[in-house]
């Protein structure tokens, strides 16, 4: 496959972050990283959005490996990687060199295919945030479901209602994935070496999912988050079927991933027109009611809290 494949701007920079930049002020610690792969193939990504067959899907039009460690050693082999649509493979290629690898997927839909592959393993944790309802593809994610024999507690399921906006889900998010101040979040737990994170952007309000309520600034707090443990990590799009919000929600992140600012007018393109009637790179949350109950969510979290404690 790596004949197919070409790559451009693999070459190693630096990006620092303007030190003028608004509204980030409290964020002082967040340093963009050292090294940024940057994989790009037209072609494979026609091959891939040809096999997903759904229409009007937008696939993530490049794939970014954020690598401290990856850039020095799997240079030659980042170009080869199904990075595009397949989080599998690209689990199984960092597993050749890293020895615990966490998946992290903030995709609306649950990640059953990527659960499924590694439930039974304890060298990969898989983490899902995702709706889960009655009648709602694909149907699986119940907190219940942890993983099978030596996989067992090490597949983590976050199940979510309709509606939820960006503070409330980055408070789910932080409690499960970070926090100095919690001993048994998932990274002090599984300890990873690498990460892989499905940034699905279905969950934009907006999108034609009608479910969430996010916006662009919700999930680049959850990337950040994952950023700042300094792994190896190798960032993945996914769903997202309000083309031009999903543009707006990668493109984000790419300047988050990047620690560049970009302006909030979107340039003249040729697709300029698909971003009226604003024109501007921001989401505005809808006014739909958040449909999580606190309670449940607490609820939630204390049995993941619970089960992460058997991971050794
Ligand atoms: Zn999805």
């Amino acid at each position: 496959k790596s004949e197919r494949v070409s790559s451009r701007g693999q070459e190693e920079r630096s990006y620092r972050r303007p030190s003028s930049e608004p509204g980030r002020a409290g964020r002082a610690r967040w340093r963009p990283p050292a090294g940024v792969a940057y994989v790009f193939s037209q072609e494979y990504i026609e091959t891939c959005d040809s096999l997903s067959k759904v229409p009007n899907r937008a696939s993530m039009v490049h794939s970014l490996i954020e690598a401290y460690g990856l850039l020095n050693q799997m240079r030659d082999q980042a170009s080869g990687f199904c990075y595009v649509n397949d989080a599998v493979l690209g689990i199984l290629k960092l597993r050749e060199k890293y020895d615990r690898v966490l998946y992290v997927d903030v995709d609306l839909h649950h990640g059953d295919g990527v659960e499924e592959a590694f439930s039974f393993t304890s060298k990969v944790m898989t983490v899902s945030f995702h709706k889960f309802s009655p009648g709602f593809f694909p149907g699986t994610g119940d907190v219940t479901n942890i993983g099978l024999c030596k996989g067992r507690w090490y597949t983590v399921n976050v199940p979510l209602e309709d509606g939820i906006q960006d503070d409330r889900y980055y408070q789910i998010f932080n409690r499960q994935c970070h926090g100095t101040m919690l001993k048994w979040n998932v990274r002090a737990h599984f300890n990873p070496d690498a990460v892989v994170m499905q940034l699905g952007a279905d969950t934009m309000a907006g999108d034609p999912m009608c479910s969430f309520n996010m916006t662009p600034l919700g999930v680049a707090k959850c990337l950040r988050h994952v950023l700042q443990w300094r792994l190896p990590t190798l960032l993945l799009g996914g769903g997202g079927y309000n083309l031009a919000n999903t543009a707006r929600c990668w493109t984000h992140l790419t300047a988050v991933l990047l620690g560049q600012n970009l302006a909030s007018e979107i340039p003249d393109h040729e697709f300029f027109t698909e971003y009226g009637p604003d024109y501007s790179l921001e989401i505005s949350p809808s006014c739909r009611p958040d449909r999580n109950d606190g309670k449940h969510l607490d609820q939630v979290v204390a049995t993941i809290k619970r089960n992460l404690r058997n991971v050794v």
